[in-house]
């Protein structure tokens, strides 16, 4: 049976777009359909305008920091639109190099919603025609999920953030996870009352207990309203407010509700269940170590499989497609050790296991911690502290799990990944020579084990 592709990609973000761009240069006869905007979650609605809104908000912070280091900064104004503007011009550029790559590398770049028609076939919206491919990746990503509660029509996602006409003077944030962490720092720094509201006990669940508790506190020592055990139970409308109504009987009055409640999978209506592809309870696909579905010649990579929802991890993915289906290197990716940040005011950067994963996996664990104000904060007159901690495996010594809360965490923890990998331990850390005068140092002179108050 002949194709007219033998590769076929669904959805053109971080994992889709790397697969096909590699598979197009192994000479692989590609084409990708993407049904927005190149680039995919990750740069046109994700990582990449969510770092830039992250600065525009710390260099608030900055420009009252300076004045203790003796800067005279007079007239601070803040301009929402041109942000909007210099960010969207920013992000044509990188959506234009995320379909040209594909371009360059040889594949077929289509600007069309694709679903699917049988095990081999995909229809094309709105060009209205099929096309074949021996092999069809799906790389959807993912949307928002918003609770079924009344009102929830008048709330907004993270989405809809990138693109307010005008900035709001009050807003409520809702959840408890990255998403909503980060949005509360950016929206406080650019001026806006913020109040989260988190329906568990604490913000940032699965991050070690240490960073979560003193994010939060730092947060609400900054005036961000942190209010966990409860949720929105219904919105209401009167001119321009709105009124939400929580579980425990509140009334909050705000301009903007803001909803990163979870995200679910982009599989309704790409014709999954009636080829048969094997999803998961809120629509994820189903895949085995090799990226496959349930039927042969449909694979899936990145958000829609619903593993690690990061876009390292889906470009991860994408790679390990094309290694095991046209480079006969069939080697699942290696996610130990992964990396993480939440963009925060101030930031968190972490690798490997949380404290409490390690005492639950582990028969003795060691923990090394430190809290200390960074030089900078000293003459700025930010009252805000640094966290650094090192989980430790008592027996054989390495270091299980790395912690930081503070200026540059996301940068630590990137390296910190690295000597993780190579199982590097507590006693290597301690040989390292300190570099001197950086907040890292101290994880390198740590040589205090941290004794709970009780013991
Ligand atoms: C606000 C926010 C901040 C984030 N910050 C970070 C971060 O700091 N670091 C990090 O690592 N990750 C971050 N992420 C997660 C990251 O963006 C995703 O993990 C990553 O983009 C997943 O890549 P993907 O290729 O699986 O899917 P996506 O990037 O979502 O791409 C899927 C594409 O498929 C298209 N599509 C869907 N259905 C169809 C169809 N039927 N036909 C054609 N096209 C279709 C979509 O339009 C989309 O462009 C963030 C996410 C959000 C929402």
């Amino acid at each position: 049976m002949t194709f007219d592709y033998d590769l076929f990609v669904i959805g053109g973000g971080s994992g889709g777009v790397r697969a096909a761009r590699l598979a197009a240069g192994l000479g692989v006869r590609t084409a990708i359909a993407e049904e927005y905007r190149f680039g995919g979650t990750c740069v046109i609605r994700g990582c990449v305008p969510k770092k830039l809104f992250v600065y525009a908000s710390e260099l608030g912070h900055a420009i009252d920091d300076a004045r203790g280091f003796g800067w005279t900064v007079t007239g601070k104004s803040f301009d929402w639109k041109t942000l909007i503007a210099n960010k969207d011009a920013e992000i044509e550029r990188l959506s234009k190099l995320y379909s040209g790559g594909v371009r360059a590398a040889g594949g077929t770049v289509i600007l069309d919603r694709a679903e699917l028609l049988d095990a081999h076939t995909v229809r094309l919206v709105k060009e209205r025609r099929t096309v074949t491919a021996e092999r069809i990746l799906i790389a959807t990503g993912g949307h928002p999920f918003i609770p079924d509660i009344p009102g929830r029509e008048l709330g907004i996602t993270s989405n809809e953030a990138f693109h307010l006409d005008k900035l709001p003077e009050r807003i409520v944030i809702v959840g408890g996870g990255y998403i909503a962490v980060e949005f509360a720092g950016i929206f406080h720094g650019l001026g806006v009352e913020v109040e989260l509201l988190y329906r568990g006990g604490e913000i940032l669940r699965g991050f070690d207990h240490d960073l979560r508790h003193t994010l939060t506190e730092t947060m609400r020592a900054q005036g961000i309203a942190v209010t966990c055990n409860t949720e929105p139970a219904a919105i209401e409308k009167t001119g321009d407010r709105l009124t939400v109504m929580t579980t425990r009987g509140g009334h909050i009055s705000c301009d903007t509700i803001m909803f990163a409640t979870g995200r679910r999978p982009n599989t309704v209506g790409l014709g999954l269940q009636k080829l048969g592809v094997k999803c998961g309870w809120n629509g994820r696909i189903m895949v085995d170590d090799w990226y496959r579905s349930s039927i042969p010649s449909i694979y899936a990579v990145g958000d829609v499989t619903d593993r690690v929802n990061l876009t390292p991890v889906a470009i991860r993915d994408g790679v390990a497609f094309i290694e095991a289906n046209y480079k006969n290197n069939p080697k699942p990716a290696d996610l130990a050790f992964l990396p993480t940040a939440v963009f925060s005011q101030p930031e968190i950067g972490t690798v490997g296991y949380t404290e409490e994963q390690a005492r639950e996996m582990f028969r003795g664990v060691d923990i090394y911690k430190s809290r200390f104000r960074p030089m900078k904060n000293t003459l700025s007159g930010r009252p805000e502290r640094m966290l650094m901690k090192l989980v430790v495996d008592a027996e054989s010594d390495k270091v299980l799990g790395a912690h930081i809360l503070g200026p540059d965490a996301a940068e630590m923890a990137q390296l910190l990944a690295v000597s993780l990998r190579l199982g590097a331990r507590k006693a290597d850390f301690d040989a390292t020579i300190a570099l001197h005068p950086t907040a890292a140092e101290e994880l390198v002179t740590m040589r205090e084990k941290w004794q709970p108050l009780s013991t």
